[in-house]
């Protein structure tokens, strides 16, 4: 089985759970306990398909567990 490498730095990735946060629509969402790969050596997060699938199922059909307030700043 060919080994799934890195994009950036050809090394390996690891399975985690981790939080993403993506913009839409000029509105900030935080999903917890995503499925993604992070690569061992420089820290890039894959985000596997199904992963991004159930987010935007999320976005459009689901009540957020949480609301949080974020501070903004302008330099
Ligand atoms: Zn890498």
């Amino acid at each position: 089985m060919r080994k799934d490498l890195c994009a950036l730095c050809g090394g390996e990735k690891e399975e985690m759970v981790t939080q993403i946060e993506r913009w839409r629509d000029e509105k900030l969402y935080v999903f917890r306990k995503v499925k993604a790969k992070v690569c061992k050596k420089c820290g890039e997060i894959y985000i596997p398909a199904e992963s991004e699938k159930a987010m935007e199922e999320k976005i459009r059909k689901a009540k957020p567990i949480e609301v949080i307030k974020v501070p903004v700043y302008a330099l």
